[in-house]
């Protein structure tokens, strides 16, 4: 059998980070099974769908680059792939269930379905639909469309338990009772998401359907459909789903939610990717850090989690910094320097960028933090905390700052020098006898206003001499 995945998002908002992760599990199952993945737009809530939405998420699913191999733009032979192009499909499918009287034609009025929700809530039961069409004759129901009625079209649930084995959650049972009599087909024509999905899916040759766990009640309408259509059924995954740390569903509550956020914030695609897919499957070698294109090979379903997965921004910052370590300096500063939202360079020459980028990569995690450091070498007023006071206040440092004010008068360089730096440690040593930690501490307080940071004599370099005069002045 070969395999067939598909992503099916709905075109109604940007690439949810949930999406991306269930898109990316379907292309590597794809990647490893040799198979191929499909793009189907699900796009029937034609009030909420945009074409802006459509791009979008394509374009952030290339921005991963999961490419698929059917999809719009992409024709294949089981297109058209967006599903309002697809409506005479979803009508001919149901009105054969109809003819086989595993469909019905339901005239209720939205005033007689809200009073039989209400009278189900009073009397303590789940509203299930108990409307008189069910049995209703279809010569008749036919004649009163004749007549101008518009009715929906809904599915007869069987009265039995249905079963399935799912691939991460092995056997799961509905006992029959559930769900009452479901629209597949709304009276303006549209079908519901349950029914296309299933028409869809059966026409696309959908061999494995991998989606979020939020999906397992779809399921069961879903399975009913199938039997009643007579297709085949296909394999199903549902992975975990993912929480926010109050372990609720990941929501806009919860931060940045959407793919095109963390592009924008300057993510690597790479890092976000190798991320969600640790969310809910793990590495056989456990490897934290990997590129998407190294686990295609080695993708198994098997090594999905049936618990929820935490969404915890701390990870993926610090999956987001081992990505930066693991890039060359040059292919970093051009990937900084293409970033619309985030960018930070002003005019400083190539050396400059490529220095100050090699040397604080291996102490940040995102490019705020990036953005940060450089914001540090161009502050000329220094904002000393609690302990970079407490090295002031050493007897020795006012010699430092003193040396270092005269010193530093004696050349007119622009930038400092990493041999100027060298110079003044020697002379505070051999002169003024200052050594160890008074030395080091004391001179990078006085010059950097902070006790830790990048070594001195590759950062001082970076720094112009003016701002170092005007921070001397400040402290
Ligand atoms: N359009 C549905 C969604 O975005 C697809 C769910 C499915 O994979 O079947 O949730």
């Amino acid at each position: 059998m070969s395999v067939r995945v598909r992503f099916a998002p709905s075109p109604t908002g940007y690439l949810h980070i949930g999406g991306a992760r269930t898109c990316l599990y379907n292309y590597l199952f794809a990647k490893k099974m040799g198979g191929k993945l499909i793009l189907r737009i699900e796009d029937t809530d034609l009030d909420r769908s945009k074409k802006e939405f459509e791009e979008s998420q394509i374009n952030d699913l290339k921005w991963f680059g999961m490419d698929y191999d059917e999809g719009p733009g992409k024709e294949g032979s089981f297109g058209p792939y967006r599903q309002s192009e697809r409506l005479d499909i979803y009508k001919k499918h149901a009105a054969e269930l109809i003819e086989s009287g595993k469909a019905f034609y339901c005239f209720c009025s939205d005033d007689e379905l809200e009073q039989m929700r209400e009278k189900a809530h009073a009397e303590g039961r789940d509203p299930l639909y108990e409307g008189p069409w069910r049995d209703f004759p279809l010569d008749k129901a036919k004649e009163k469309i004749k007549n101008g009625e518009r009715p929906v079209i809904r599915f007869k649930v069987p009265k039995k338990d249905i079963e399935f084995t799912d691939l991460v959650r092995g056997k799961v049972n509905f006992p029959h009772g559930m769900v009452g009599d479901f629209v597949i087909l709304r009276s303006n024509g549209m079908p519901t998401y349950n029914f296309c999905c299933v028409v869809d899916d059966a026409l696309m040759n959908i061999s494995h359907v991998i989606r979020g766990e939020d999906h397992l009640n779809n399921t069961l309408r879903q399975l009913m459909v199938y039997e009643a259509c007579g297709f085949d059924i296909p394999e199903f995954a549902h992975v975990s789903l993912l929480v926010g740390e109050d372990r609720q569903k990941l929501s806009k509550r919860h931060g940045a939610t959407s793919v095109t956020q963390y592009k924008d914030q300057g993510y690597l695609a790479e890092a976000l990717g190798n991320y969600l897919c640790l969310l809910g499957w793990s590495h056989p070698d456990e490897k934290d850090i990997f590129k998407l294109d190294e686990i295609k090979d080695i993708f198994e379903i098997n090594r999905f989690s049936k618990s929820s997965a935490l969404y915890d921004i701390k990870k993926l910052n610090w999956v987001n910094g081992q990505h930066f370590r693991s890039m060359d300096a040059e292919d970093l500063l051009q990937f900084i320097e293409a970033q619309k939202d985030v960018s930070f360079f002003g005019d400083e020459s190539s050396e400059w960028k490529r220095e100050f980028v090699s040397l604080h990569v291996e102490k940040v995690q995102t490019i705020n933090e990036f953005r940060t450091f450089y914001d540090n070498i161009y502050s000329s007023t220094l904002d000393v905390g609690e302990s970079e006071n407490e090295v002031l206040s050493w007897e020795t440092t006012p010699t430092i700052k003193e040396f270092v004010q005269t010193e530093i008068l004696k050349s007119n360089e622009h930038f400092m020098s990493s041999v100027e730096v060298s110079n003044w440690m020697e002379a505070l040593k051999k002169e003024h006898k200052i050594k160890g930690k008074n030395l080091f501490m004391g001179l990078r307080v006085v010059l950097t206003g902070c006790c830790h940071g990048p070594d001195l004599k590759r950062l001082l370099p970076l720094t112009t001499r003016q701002i170092i005069i005007e921070r001397l002045a400040s402290i």
